[in-house]
């Protein structure tokens, strides 16, 4: 991984070698969230658009040398990636805008755009030879770690809490995961996982913990901007739950402005559920990250519900910093 310059630490700033530390900062308990920094001298000799226009792979791994794993390590056979991005001319109209693309991760394996995200996860977690990978999680992020583990045989322990609707639960057995049903609510099942995590050496897929699932998600920035012939739109409109997919489309626009790939970032916007609108507050109120305090949420839209979202930091950062705003 000599792409692989660092990992920054998004509180303090402090910078680790990519094998020094396995998930966070350790100066902040679990808060310590790290970003993936690079060797973009590196890369760009290794890839160019023009390379890519070649190349017939459609999934993430086309993208393979902007991503933080080793350059032969197995990938699974899913086709992640590659979704379509369609023309919603009627949409546009009626919203009084030229232009409006659809990008529909609804058509990756597991049906929800967790599949880039699990995918290397399942890679790291074979890189490091972890026996079993985990996660907890109430629904589509388990249901795609569960999918992508199934199509390699890897084995996996899900934790969630009893709670968990009874369909994404059997999702999850369908593809053969371990299931554990914990008596109590989704953070009563993180500190659980973190905790077996850490005694028996599995490798732990966790949101807004494990610094590379933001990286998978920013997958889907690299496939916008090239369906789009590396002219990027003006606004990315992100439905944001624990921020990571947000976080992660914000890491992938940054890749690209720093290859030259793209020439101007976009401005992110973040949707949230007018029950579950910790970010849309702590954004309208001017509070940083680190202050803001857990809300009671509560939406139908279960998958985007976050009484304290994880990513946090990358959430706000990822609206502040292209001027963009949460809705
Ligand atoms: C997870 C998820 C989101 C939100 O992603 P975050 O990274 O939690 O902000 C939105 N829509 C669907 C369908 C999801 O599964
Ligand atoms: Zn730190």
């Amino acid at each position: 991984m000599d792409h692989v310059k660092s990992l920054r630490c998004l509180i303090c700033g402090r910078t680790y070698a990519p094998d020094e530390v396995e998930y966070v900062c350790p100066h902040h308990g679990n808060e310590g969230i790290l970003d993936v920094e690079y060797d973009y001298e590196l890369i760009a000799r290794r890839l160019n658009p023009d390379r890519l226009a070649r190349d017939s792979d459609p999934t993430i791994w086309r993208y393979r040398p902007l991503l933080p794993v080793r350059p032969d390590s197995p990938v699974p056979p899913l086709t992640v990636g590659g979704t379509p991005l369609y023309r919603a001319d009627r949409l546009a109209e009626a919203l009084g805008l030229r232009h409006v693309w659809v990008k529909d991760d609804g058509r990756l394996p597991t049906a929800s755009f967790k599949d880039r995200a699990s995918a290397i996860a399942v890679v790291k977690g074979r890189e490091r030879g972890a026996e079993v990978i985990t996660t907890a999680s109430t629904g589509n992020a388990a249901a795609a770690l569960a999918g992508l583990c199934a199509s390699v045989g890897q084995r996996n322990v899900i934790f969630v809490p009893q709670s968990a609707p009874p369909a994404k639960i059997a999702q999850l057995l369908v593809y053969g995961s371990t299931v554990l049903l914990v008596r109590g609510t989704y953070d009563d099942a993180f500190e659980l996982c973190l905790k077996a995590a850490q005694a028996f050496g599995w490798y732990n897929r966790n949101t807004g913990y494990n610094p590379y699932m933001s990286e998978g998600k920013k997958t889907a920035s690299f496939e916008i901007c090239e369906q789009l012939g590396w002219d990027a739109p003006d606004r990315i409109f992100v439905p944001v739950g624990d921020g990571c997919i947000i976080g992660g489309i914000h890491k992938g626009l940054k890749d690209l402005l720093a290859l030259g790939w793209i020439d101007r970032m976009p401005k992110l916007m973040g949707v949230q559920a007018a029950g579950s609108a910790a970010l849309y507050d702590a954004w309208r109120s001017g509070t940083a990250a680190l202050d803001m305090q857990p809300i009671a949420a509560y939406t139908v839209a279960d998958s985007i519900s976050a009484g304290l979202p994880r990513d946090r930091i990358k959430a706000l950062a990822a609206v502040r910093e292209t001027d963009g705003a949460y809705v």
